[in-house]
């Protein structure tokens, strides 16, 4: 589904991601971990469009994407879903509202049809009732599955997560990762980026871990936790439990 290679990306003369390849198979969901700086944000809004690139290729179902066209990019971002840390809900928007924009206005849709998917995502995340609150009248966690409901509207290919429950109080981390536990046992393909190893741990085809802008390990999950390859993931494995 998505193939990157030799992508390379610098702010500056700080090479932030260096020479990084890898594939994601559909329905493959790849955890990407790394200490705090390694270029794991970096490297997620490379597969985005969001950040111009200095080298590589990123391609979507085999076709290339022409680096750093926004147009190409922008026709791309329909087709993949992205939440972040920081709840990026519109907060002068109800949660219906927030939904249905890309849908319809993006992706023309007809009103009925995309309310009929929307009605379904909010039972499937219990939060039907507040279909008319505002972002602001919602707990952490609720805005976080808003976020997800919204990104999953727009029947993405693939979907990218950085470090959704960052931010999120302890009980309320859960209800997320439930979510996104969900999406994973019915093959969406994704690639989170997460400090929750427990989590990592049972959702991961394939753990890639990133050190100051490398992939040093590509491993199948079970692999990683139990026999990491190199002794600085044995320590970030060491350090996170
Ligand atoms: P964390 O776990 O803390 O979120 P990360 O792995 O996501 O870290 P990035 O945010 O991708 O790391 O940052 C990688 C490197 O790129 C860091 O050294 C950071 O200082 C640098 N960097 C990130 N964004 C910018 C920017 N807009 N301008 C300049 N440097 C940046
Ligand atoms: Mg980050």
């Amino acid at each position: 589904l998505l193939s990157v290679r030799h992508l390379r990306k610098s702010y500056g003369s700080h090479e932030v991601l260096k020479d990084i390849s890898f594939d994601v198979m559909p329905g493959e969901v790849v955890v990407l971990v790394g200490p705090s700086g390694s270029g794991k944000s970096t490297l997620i809004r490379c597969l985005n469009g969001l950040e111009d690139i200095q080298d590589g290729e990123i391609s979507f179902n085999g076709r290339p994407v022409s680096r750093n066209s926004e147009k190409a990019w922008r026709k791309l971002r329909t087709r993949i879903g992205m939440v972040f840390q920081s709840y990026d809900l519109f907060p002068n928007l109800s949660v219906a509202k927030n939904i249905e924009l890309g849908p319809t206005a993006v992706q023309k849709r007809a009103k009925a049809e995309v309310d009929e998917q929307m009605d379904r995502l909010l039972a499937d995340v219990q939060l039907s009732q507040y279909k008319d609150s505002y972002p602001r009248e919602l707990s952490g966690g609720q805005k976080q599955r808003i976020a997800i409901v919204r990104a999953l509207a727009m029947n993405p290919e693939l979907m990218l997560f950085d470090e959704v429950t960052a931010s999120l109080d302890p009980e309320m981390v859960r209800e997320v990762l439930e979510l996104m536990l969900r999406l994973a046992k019915r093959r969406m393909t994704m690639i989170v980026v997460t400090h929750e190893m427990e989590f990592a741990r049972r959702v991961a085809d394939t753990v890639m871990f990133l050190e100051d802008g490398v992939i040093l390990e590509r491993q199948p999950g079970g692999d990683f936790f139990s026999s990491p390859q190199t002794d600085r993931a044995k320590r970030f494995l060491e350090s996170m439990s």
